[in-house]
């Protein structure tokens, strides 16, 4: 699994506390879900390892915490769609429409069919902005708002 690109530290802490919360200690040697103890301390009851992975029901059994708040993400957050996202912001700094012979074009659009290379490398450029200022979280080649999944934790 990948490794959890949050540089915000309070919203991680925040991610992987509703993570702990919301799957289970599993024992992979006994493969079955271990309940945390009065205490608060996971072992397997069983064969005792403390040695256990994490379970999401219906996701997976791995281990590490990272690949859980991944999960969660992707199951409570819609992912972006880059081609509407890139074709508004565009709009938004290039506020007039493209005219060529007297008709109009979308400025997306127009740049995709004149210079698909321009088009591609502009959009990398707005990905890198957006993950640079923390504004957005990649996951599995998708990319999340950190306002979405700061309102899905709360
Ligand atoms: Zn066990």
């Amino acid at each position: 699994m990948t490794n959890l690109n949050i540089t915000d530290d309070s919203l991680k802490e925040k991610l992987v506390a509703y993570a702990y919360d919301n799957s289970d200690a599993f024992c992979y040697g006994c493969y079955k879900v271990v309940k945390p103890n009065a205490a608060g301390r996971c072992f397997c009851p069983t064969c005792h390892s403390d040695d256990l992975m994490r379970h999401v029901g219906g996701v997976g059994v791995e281990y590490g915490i990272d690949w859980v708040v991944e999960s969660f993400i992707k199951a409570n957050c819609e992912a972006i769609d880059l081609e509407t996202y890139y074709g508004e912001w565009l709009s938004e700094i290039y506020s007039e429409p493209v005219k060529i012979c007297g008709s109009e074009f979308d400025q997306a659009w127009a740049l995709k069919q004149l210079d698909p290379i321009a088009y591609e490398l502009g959009q990398a450029d707005m990905i890198s902005a957006n993950l640079d200022d923390d504004c957005w979280i990649e996951i599995d080649g998708e990319y999340y708002t950190v306002d979405e999944v700061e309102n899905f934790l709360s």
